[in-house]
């Protein structure tokens, strides 16, 4: 309990710090863009080079904008627009999104949970936490595997909360996400909800997808929960408050009891 206090503290630091700067910087982004997009507009249509050039500026612009977008997702200063939602029908409607993204290599489950409370979050920001769990897991099996995408109702209890000082106790909506990849070594699992923390090669990860999704599930009230074994795979646990006021679903929840594991 002492070390995860310890580490979200360090989050808090860095986050603070960078939040600052990717919030300048954005802005500073988006008047290059607003420049940009005024000079292509401008531009006499046989101009061809020009216009390349300028489109080229646009992409890199648009880039840099995606990375400061993830890091004030991170420092939880990203303007969100929560709203009541039915997870597994979110879930659902990103199956085909999903299916392209990992690729004929890896098979996708789906288990989702009957009577499942819902939630209020963005759900923009959440397909894109999705997602960039899946590129991960995907990366995690360059040969192939299994990724699992579950949903339950949870109660977080006293004794579990007692364990991660982070949490409140309450209920919550959890998605599972789990794959039969490379696993984390225990060095990397403490880190990577760092920012800018990778092991992938330059070019290929910017360090930026864990830390958004940290951020992102905190800044809607919820927490995210690790596990990861060398060689078998990791599951990523994202906990989502139940929408206040709810009514209660027809159907019997399944209930995923949560109780002092550390
Ligand atoms: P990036 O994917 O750009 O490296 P992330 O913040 O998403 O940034 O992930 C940080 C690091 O965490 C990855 O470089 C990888 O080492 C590790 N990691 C994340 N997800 C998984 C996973 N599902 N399986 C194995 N390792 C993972």
């Amino acid at each position: 309990a002492e070390d995860q206090l310890r580490q979200s503290q360090k989050m808090e630091a860095v986050g603070h710090l960078t939040g600052g700067v990717a919030h300048d910087f954005n802005n500073l982004l988006q008047v290059v863009l607003g420049n940009l997009e005024i000079l292509k507009r401008h531009l006499p249509s046989d101009a061809l080079r020009l216009r390349r050039a300028t489109e080229n500026a646009m992409t890199g612009a648009n880039r840099a904008a995606v990375l400061t977008q993830r890091l004030l997702a991170f420092s939880r200063r990203q303007p969100l627009a929560p709203q009541a939602l039915d997870l597994n029908r979110l879930l659902s409607g990103m199956s085909d999104l999903l299916s392209r993204t990992l690729g004929e290599t890896i098979q996708i489950e789906t288990v989702l949970a009957g009577g499942l409370w819902r939630v209020e979050v963005d759900p923009n920001q959440l397909e894109n936490a999705i997602l960039n769990l899946a590129v991960n897991a995907r990366d995690a099996m360059p040969n192939g595997g299994k990724l699992t995408i579950e949903t339950a109702n949870s109660h977080l209890d006293g004794a579990y909360i007692a364990a991660n000082s982070d949490a409140i106790a309450g209920q919550y909506v959890v998605i599972c996400v789990t794959d039969t990849g490379s696993g984390m070594a225990p060095e990397t699992l403490e880190r990577v909800f760092e920012p800018f923390f990778t092991t992938k090669e330059v070019g290929k990860g910017t360090g930026l997808g864990l830390s958004m999704v940290y951020g992102f599930v905190k800044q809607s009230g919820g927490y995210v929960k690790l596990y990861s074994e060398t060689n078998e795979g990791t599951t990523v646990k994202i906990y989502l408050p139940r929408l206040l006021g709810d009514v209660a679903p027809e159907l019997t929840p399944s209930i995923e009891d949560i109780t002092g594991e550390a």
